[in-house]
């Protein structure tokens, strides 16, 4: 987030910088949760935010879970990305992969082997521009967070998710529909409307008896759902991956008709009377790779590829 003219066109990149958040999607959980309510049960006091950096909604984590003092006490957020995150008050910060077994365990241990109430991903690959590459990708990365969630979540916690409404959605609804009692497509007015991008909230855990998600090294996403059956009385198990059914998600749209248009363009002069100053960034990034070329310019190592 820099210090740029996106100041003028992107009210919420804005709003970011003037609340003190590291970026504008802090405000695609707070209307999700203003739409859901997961973040105000007094009872939550594990939550993961896997895909963390810049640390937004972490940032949104803390400020809820920490504003009153009696509650406080026994709560502990555990943010995770393969990027490293500057600090955030009341968050533990995990540079880790969250596609590796280990970063289960290091998330364990952090909780003193105790399962969790809440875990979030906001995750999203480097694109490449092939898009089925990227599709799958992503794909993948959701899959990863979701098997992350069912070895970490306590029954009845919730699992709240990015998605990209690409061809193979409704498997992914019909998966999460087998493993949690309520399960929403919903879509903040903070995330624009011209992408494909939305977030999956599944609510009321509750794992197929006898189905003992395990994540081992190797192992493939059909075999870790291997055994996951539709109900507990049940013996449909999830058969080979094509034949999954498929449904369809209620769709909710989140934040009030008041709040503003992502896709829209205000003028923050007329919004709030005075003249446009620009702010600086929130939080300076930690390692940019820019910093590296500053290095190599100054000793005139810098060369241009041809
Ligand atoms: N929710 C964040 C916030 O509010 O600041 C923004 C998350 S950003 C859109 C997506 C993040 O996913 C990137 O920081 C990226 O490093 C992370 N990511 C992608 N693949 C990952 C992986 N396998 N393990 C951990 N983090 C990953």
């Amino acid at each position: 987030m820099g210090k740029s003219s996106k100041d003028k066109r992107d009210l919420y990149y804005r709003k970011a910088k003037e609340q003190g958040y590291r970026a504008r999607s802090a405000f695609k959980l707070l209307q999700l949760n203003d739409e859901f309510h997961f973040l105000d049960d007094p009872n939550l006091k594990r939550v993961v935010d896997l895909c963390a950096a810049p640390g937004s909604w972490s940032q949104v984590l803390s400020r809820k879970l920490f504003q009153d003092k009696h509650t406080a006490a026994d709560r502990k957020i555990v943010a995770v990305d393969l990027q490293s995150m500057s600090p955030i008050d009341h968050v533990t910060t995990l540079q880790a992969d969250i596609t590796h077994p280990r970063t289960l365990a290091r998330i364990l241990q952090l909780f003193g082997d105790q399962k969790a109430d809440f875990v979030c991903s906001d995750g999203a690959p480097d694109v490449t521009g092939l898009h089925d590459l990227d599709e799958y990708v992503q794909q993948q990365l959701i899959m990863s967070a979701l098997q992350l969630a069912t070895c970490i979540l306590k029954p009845g916690g919730t699992f709240v998710a990015k998605i990209f409404r690409g061809r193979d959605i409704d498997m992914l609804y019909s998966q999460m529909g087998y493993l949690f009692e309520r399960v929403t497509c919903a879509k903040p007015r903070s995330s624009r409307g011209t992408s494909l991008e939305a977030f999956i909230v599944c609510q009321q855990y509750n794992p197929p008896s006898g189905w003992q998600p395990r994540l081992d090294v190797g192992q493939s996403v059909q075999e870790f759902f291997q055994g996951c059956f539709r109900g507990s009385d049940t013996a449909a198990e999830v058969g080979p991956w094509n034949d999954v059914p498929r449904d369809i998600a209620p769709f909710m749209a989140c934040g009030s008709l008041d709040s503003f248009d992502s896709d829209a363009t205000y003028h923050t002069q007329e919004l709030q009377d005075l003249p446009h100053r620009s702010l600086d960034p929130v939080q300076q990034p930690t390692n940019p790779p820019y910093k590296h070329a500053l290095e190599l310019k100054r000793k005139g190592k810098l060369t241009r590829a041809v």
